[in-house]
């Protein structure tokens, strides 16, 4: 059966697998005035081709594309966050903690005019837990008379230092063939990369029944397959195109909707696989449940499934024109007490057989795919959490009271924020962040994840 269904759980199938590949990522690390922004600019040739991040008017971490030698690869400049009341030290160790564990080599940059710093050696510890492939540069080289000074640096024991001038470019070549040697030719693959612009994807998923054909044969405009046809009948390809509200969007893994499979040993099992497989690919779920029918556990799974892939989500209750009163009263209920764990999600209330709110399903999609790719500015949630902790601390425990002294969104699709803090943050304290940033920023339609780093 499983190879008749063709699953394919990989998610990198078609003509779209070329856009997938992820070019290594380069992390520019050091404390500031070291030149960092100057030798990253050196490296890119000055093009300011930003790819990736918004820069705002205080920049995060900016990425630039750079190629040497005919290799392609990314610039991540970790400079520029604003030093503020937490001191420079927990700043710039922070940010350097997350730069490199989203690189997959290390440039090391060191003022060789100044020599190793506390603040150098600080980096340095947390560049030998990373464990990644490193490169020393000794800036400010700009003359031999300076190159005594790189030599010294030879005692941080991250090898050989490069002695570079990034402000008029001398060294520069060697250094990048360094650097060139630590990237690796072809990164691990990650299909949250995939390059946007193409048409969103989206997985309709729900448990049997609750009628996903019907909804996919109403939004595409036509009855391509008759409803409750017997397994195996149809051909339909795996994604199919589809074109709503002006746009078109890539339905994902729509032959495993259309092909039934009913009453057969491991039915369950098969279905769980399928949907496991088109979230994978979806950057958005569209889950339906039946709201005509009393929510099944096999619902709350489902839409489970979803949130822990990290998808952007809308919940659709179709089969509205079947509802009375008494079973809309039901059903609000039921919602409040079992859906409490999407609360977030935009909801439809559809009739795939009426066409009811057809016209709905576009922008909750939208307005869950832009809350799945909204960054707050690290300014701006520092303001927000200063402000939050000022008025909510965390409780005393064990005569110790935990502090929030940073927070940094590490990422987008979805929202993952990461929290330096003085101690162990309790879970019930950082449900009632998560409450606070949905309140503050939004986040319609998506999870967000939030992870604490606890500081000595
Ligand atoms: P960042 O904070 O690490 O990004 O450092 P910047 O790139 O902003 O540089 C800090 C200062 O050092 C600026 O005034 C630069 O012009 C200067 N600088 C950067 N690279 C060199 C260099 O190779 N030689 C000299 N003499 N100055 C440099
Ligand atoms: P799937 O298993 O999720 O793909 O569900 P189907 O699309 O095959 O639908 C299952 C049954 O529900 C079929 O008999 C459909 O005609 C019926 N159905 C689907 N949507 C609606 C709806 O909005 N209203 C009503 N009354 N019936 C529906």
């Amino acid at each position: 059966l499983a190879a008749e269904e063709g699953f394919d759980l990989d998610g990198f199938d078609g003509a779209d697998g070329a856009e997938h590949v992820r070019l290594p990522v380069l992390a520019v690390v050091g404390r500031p005035n070291v030149g960092k922004s100057t030798l990253v600019n050196r490296i890119i040739g000055r093009r300011e081709a930003v790819v990736e991040d918004k820069p705002g008017v205080t920049r995060d971490r900016v990425t630039y594309e750079a190629s040497w030698n005919g290799r392609r690869f990314k610039v991540v400049d970790t400079g520029g966050w604003e030093i503020d009341v937490l001191g420079i030290d927990a700043m710039v160790a922070a940010q350097a903690e997350l730069g490199i564990e989203q690189a997959d080599a290390v440039l090391f940059v060191v003022d060789a005019t100044v020599g190793a710093t506390d603040t150098d050696e600080a980096l340095i510890k947390i560049i030998r837990r990373a464990g990644k492939p490193t490169v020393l540069c000794a800036n400010k080289v700009d003359g031999p008379s300076t190159e005594a000074e790189a030599a010294y640096l030879w005692s941080l024991g991250l090898g050989e230092p490069y002695p570079v001038s990034a402000l008029h470019g001398r060294g520069s070549g060697d250094l990048l063939d360094a650097v060139m040697d630590a990237l690796p030719e072809a990164p691990p693959q990650t299909f949250g990369d995939a390059a946007p612009g193409g048409p969103r994807r989206i997985a309709l998923i729900g448990r049997p029944n609750v009628g996903k054909s019907s909804l996919l044969n109403k939004v595409a405009g036509e009855e391509r397959v008759v409803v409750n046809e017997l397994a195996g009948t149809t051909r339909d390809p795996v994604d199919e195109m589809i074109e709503l509200g002006g746009k078109t969007w890539k339905f994902v893994d729509t032959a495993g909707i259309r092909r039934r499979v009913h009453l057969t040993a491991g039915a369950d099992f098969y279905a769980s696989l399928r949907t496991s497989a088109a979230l994978e690919k979806a950057e958005v779920a569209v889950v339906l449940i039946d709201a005509s029918e009393t929510l099944a556990e096999q619902d709350t799974r489902i839409i489970s499934m979803a949130v822990e892939a990290g998808r952007a989500v809308v919940v659709a209750y179709n089969k509205w024109d079947q509802l009375d009163e008494e079973r809309r009263y039901y059903l609000e209920r039921e919602i409040e007490r079992d859906l409490v764990q999407v609360q977030w999600a935009p909801r439809v209330n559809v009739s795939a057989k009426t066409g009811r709110h057809m016209e709905k399903l576009v922008p909750a999609i939208e307005t869950a795919l832009e809350g799945w790719e909204t960054r707050i500015p690290t300014a701006r949630l520092n303001a927000f959490l200063g402000e939050l902790v000022a008025a909510h601390p965390h409780p005393i425990r064990g005569g110790k009271q935990p502090r929030i002294l940073f927070g940094t969104q590490a990422g987008i699709r979805p929202p993952r924020f990461v929290l330096f803090a003085s101690g162990f943050l309790e879970a019930g304290y950082r449900r009632f962040i998560e409450r606070r940033l949905r309140e503050e920023f939004g986040f319609v339609g998506t999870p967000i994840s939030i992870s604490v780093r606890v500081r000595e």
